[in-house]
């Protein structure tokens, strides 16, 4: 089998030409090849020696997943299927915007930490994704689309770590993947604009502010422990206030003043106006009588749903409602407009279905899935 180049960041590349008995600055030559310019052959690498090219050429590829299927939204949301063997696939979100471009990456096919509300938790685990496949999906669609816009210059200026999958629980594969879309040599992504977004994998979350502080979403769901056991099993191993001291300390090196927290709207579960106050009273780390809350961003996701999961989203009143208890304590707090969702591109909505197993994403599909679609607040 010959070495995947996109398994490697450039650090590994480095080695990886020395252990070919090349200068480890052609490492850099070839790195801006592969994913500054999108080459997947290597005679594409003019500036490279014949003698290297040769040996690249023996003993390695460039190869990206390959592509089921791809979705293009009304809004210019595209979802792309890649195939990642075994009858498991995995789902990439490109999602325009005025001032920036957002590609949203799967880490895992399937997720072993089973929230409820989530389609891919349903689906389960099936395993890890290798560093090739989490930075090929960027590859892909950062040079796809290039060609398709006839453009020279980056398309892509943010990551987002949201689509299938915990990063948290693949963090070997994920760090390489991070440290190239950092790179200057590679897709040069700023700190700020490349998200990693957990469920609250604490041990892991420190080890992120040491290895590749970018930034952090924490998905967060419910004010405390009793009902976020219940909605991200993951809690009872990492407890609210485990998670909560792992964010102080993660805000010591995070590239933003503030972490954001996702909360997913559920009608009747963790919606109600108290909810919202123990939520405040949770960002306050020395207690409710503290004023100082922790610098945090409240993202309200309006739930997608889907059957199995038998819940359904707040009502658009109650999510403004719940949104201004945090705005009239002083929290930014942003209610996500859904994007994409005449293409099932929304949050929750990935469970790569084209080669589902289970019954509850065939019948997913079937369901046409119409999401609320509210303002942003802030
Ligand atoms: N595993 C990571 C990242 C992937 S999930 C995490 O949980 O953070 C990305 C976001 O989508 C999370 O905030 C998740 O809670 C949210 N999400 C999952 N299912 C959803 C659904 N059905 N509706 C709305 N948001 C959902
Ligand atoms: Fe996994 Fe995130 Fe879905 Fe929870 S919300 S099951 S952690 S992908």
């Amino acid at each position: 089998m010959p070495v995947n180049l996109l398994e490697f960041d450039l650090e590994h590349l480095s080695e990886y030409c020395e252990s070919l008995g090349e200068k480890r600055f052609r490492a850099t030559q070839l790195f801006r090849w592969i994913h500054q310019r999108g080459a997947s052959s290597f005679d594409q690498m003019t500036d490279l020696a014949k003698s290297l090219r040769q040996k690249l050429e023996l003993n390695c590829s460039v190869t990206p997943l390959k592509v089921l299927s791809r979705q293009n939204s009304k809004d210019g949301t595209i979802k792309w299927l890649f195939d990642v063997g075994g009858g498991d696939a995995v789902e990439t979100v490109f999602i325009p915007e005025d001032d920036r471009a957002t590609l949203c990456i799967s880490s895992q096919a399937g997720c072993a930490v089973g929230c409820v509300f989530c389609s891919t938790g349903h689906q389960g685990f099936s395993r890890n994704l290798t560093t090739a496949e989490i930075l090929s999906q960027l590859w892909f669609v950062e040079h796809t689309l290039r060609l398709e816009f006839a453009k020279t210059e980056r398309i892509i200026s943010n990551v987002v770590m949201m689509g299938m999958g915990e990063p948290l629980q693949n963090y070997t594969a994920l760090i390489p993947a991070l440290k190239t879309m950092l790179s200057d040599h590679g897709y040069g992504i700023s700190r700020r604009r490349l998200t990693v977004s957990t469920s609250g994998v604490v041990p892991m979350i420190e080890r992120l502010g040491n290895d590749a502080p970018v930034a952090l979403a924490v998905s967060l769901h419910a004010p405390n422990d009793a009902l976020r056991d219940r909605l991200v099993p993951l809690n009872k191993k990492y407890p609210l206030a485990e998670l909560r001291h792992a964010c102080e300390e993660y805000l010591k090196v995070a590239p933003r003043d503030f972490i954001t927290f996702e909360y997913c709207m559920l009608s009747g579960v963790n919606d109600s106006l108290s909810h919202a106050q123990e939520l405040l009273d949770w960002l306050r780390p020395g207690g409710a009588s503290q004023n100082r809350h922790l610098p945090a961003k409240i993202n309200l996701i309006p739930f997608n749903p889907f059957p199995a999961s038998g819940l359904l989203c707040s009502s658009s009143q109650v999510v403004k409602e719940f949104a201004q208890v945090l705005l009239n304590a002083g929290i930014v707090t942003t209610i996500r407009k859904t994007r994409g969702d005449d293409i099932d591109a929304a949050c929750g909505q990935l469970a790569g279905e084209v080669l589902d197993r289970t019954d509850v994403n065939a019948r997913m599909t079937k369901q046409k899935i119409i999401p609320l679609r509210p303002v942003e607040v802030n």
